[in-house]
């Protein structure tokens, strides 16, 4: 398999979730590492950012409240290279009404190879690794062969009809019978 290589530089772009259940949790753990979370780019989804500002006394990067589309927010982040590191506590034990978008943030994570720690004892390893004090060269699959894959195969001979022949025009106004 073939990899692209991007970099986690000293200073990482970390986003950091949770859960209602888990916001206690996230804060203690964030309290405990303040003073090396405060060295990096902190990101959050709109609840637990503003929780995070209060208890770290550090402004955070907030998007929308994660029900609302904050999860997917962070995960667009990730896919467009703006997020090098994720602190998730997701509540195992509670469903969520977007659990869909829980499970496209673990997804699209897992895509673009970022580190991801969803529980307090991941979150400490992560946290207190050697590779937190300097660059990192993350590793991520070649998406280029399926970018240009044969999408011809998939439409049959309809890809022909579709290009040659122009939409037809659209009335501007259409009268109901
Ligand atoms: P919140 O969102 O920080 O706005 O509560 C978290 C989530 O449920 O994804």
């Amino acid at each position: 398999m073939d990899y692209t290589v991007r970099l986690i530089h000293q200073k990482k772009r970390i986003a950091l979730v949770a859960h209602d259940n888990k916001k206690q949790d996230l804060l203690e753990w964030a309290k405990w590492n303040r003073t090396l979370l405060v060295e990096h780019e902190l990101y959050a989804t709109g609840t637990t950012g503003k929780l995070l500002e209060e208890v770290l006394g550090t402004s955070v990067n907030k998007f929308q409240s994660g029900p609302l589309g904050g999860d997917q927010q962070i995960g667009a982040r990730i896919a467009e290279d703006g997020i090098d590191f994720m602190i998730f506590f997701w509540d195992p034990l509670s469903q969520q009404p977007h659990d869909t978008d829980v499970k496209a943030l673990l997804r699209i994570a897992v895509v673009w190879n970022i580190p991801v720690a969803c529980n307090r004892a991941s979150a400490d390893f992560m946290i207190s690794s050697a590779l937190m004090t300097g660059e990192y060269e993350r590793l991520i699959v070649d998406y280029q062969p399926y970018r240009e894959r044969q999408v011809e195969s998939l439409v049959g001979d309809k890809m022909d009809d579709l290009t040659e022949n122009p939409a037809p025009d659209i009335p501007d106004s259409v009268t109901m019978p």
